[in-house]
């Protein structure tokens, strides 16, 4: 194995690539948001797993209860991306000491309530960090996940949510700020999970959730879809609002590549623009080609397609 290998490449190399079989009832294979497994005539059975580390995914000084909340929230959000209806919680708690694994449990708790989640079960161990392995799943019907390979040239680009406000909520907690509409928006991860449902309802074929930075999730649906992308920037979901707290090149530095929004991205063709409107915002299109660009005003903007990566 390459040293100073990036996330998504080392993802392949010493994992993906090994794959052994795919199994007959796997419908969306290793790749996409979540896997899906045919169960029964009609329903599929949608898996995602996350990890998430004291320090990496949450800073040191977020209290536990809130970041394990924001932690199953986190996982949740990529069953909203794939439109499925979550179910079940199962969950490795890596504790430094048994109050800190108890004031984990607090947070799942309350966030296996609030979305009717059960949970399903786990495993507690003591470890050098705080840390949460979770694995969640949920119920679709037969053949309606959105997934990130099917975009057609054409297609609107959608979000529902907001872009780039995680991103500046986070610069904010870093600097000691504990309340404010930007910190809100990292600390308490809202998973989409009702508009996911809804996108797939109406029709949406094509999804993924936020949360390495729009650029560079866009770029995994381009991807997978084989075709290229134009962002309008100034389009984007909330904005204005970043605009009027960060200024222009933070705004846009956050709004492209800051992680964590949890928002949904999604493309639909022109038809659906009417049933889609209360859900979405549009802010921008799919065309032939590769990569992703974004404009700002009409004027392209020269920026590197990074977001977060583990390793780099
Ligand atoms: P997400 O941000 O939606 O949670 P990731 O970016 O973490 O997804 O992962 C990209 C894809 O790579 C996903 O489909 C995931 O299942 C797969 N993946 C990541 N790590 C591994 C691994 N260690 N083994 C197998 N598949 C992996
Ligand atoms: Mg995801």
């Amino acid at each position: 194995m390459k040293t100073g290998m990036a996330e998504f490449e080392l993802i392949e190399e010493a994992f993906r690539r090994h794959t052994p079989s795919c199994k007959p009832q796997t419908r969306i294979a290793n790749g996409d948001d979540g896997s899906v497994h045919g169960i029964s005539p009609d329903q599929e059975l949608v898996v995602s797993t996350d990890a998430s580390v004291s320090g990496v995914h949450w800073p040191l000084d977020m209290p536990l209860e809130k970041a394990a909340d924001r932690a199953v929230c986190a996982a949740l959000s990529d069953l909203a991306a794939m439109g499925a209806e979550a179910y079940w919680l199962w969950v490795s708690v890596l504790a430094c000491s048994a109050s800190d694994a108890a004031c984990m449990g607090r947070g799942i708790h309350a966030a296996l309530w609030r979305y009717t989640i059960e949970l399903a079960g786990g495993d507690t161990v003591s470890a050098p960090v705080n840390a949460l392995s979770l694995t969640v799943a949920g119920i679709l019907p037969q053949g309606t996940a959105m997934r990130r390979n099917a975009a057609s040239p054409g297609d609107d680009l959608w979000l529902c949510g907001a872009a780039g406000h995680a991103a500046l909520g986070l610069r904010q907690w870093q600097s000691g700020h504990r309340d404010g509409v930007f910190v809100e928006r990292f600390a308490e991860v809202k998973p989409l999970l009702a508009e996911g449902k809804s996108l797939r309802e109406k029709g949406v074929r094509c999804c993924i959730d936020v949360s390495d930075g729009l650029l560079q999730d866009a770029g995994h649906i381009a991807r997978a879809s084989g075709l290229a992308m134009r962002i309008d920037v100034e389009a984007l979901p909330g904005w204005q609002e970043l605009l009027d707290v960060a200024g222009p090149d933070d705004a846009k530095t956050c709004a492209m590549t800051g992680g964590e929004d949890y928002a949904l991205l999604f493309t639909a063709p022109h038809n659906l623009r009417p049933i889609l409107k209360p859900v979405g915002k549009r802010f921008g299109i799919c065309k032939e080609g590769t990569g992703v660009q974004a404009a700002y005003h009409g004027r392209l903007l020269r920026m590197p397609i990074k977001g977060y990566a583990h390793f780099s």
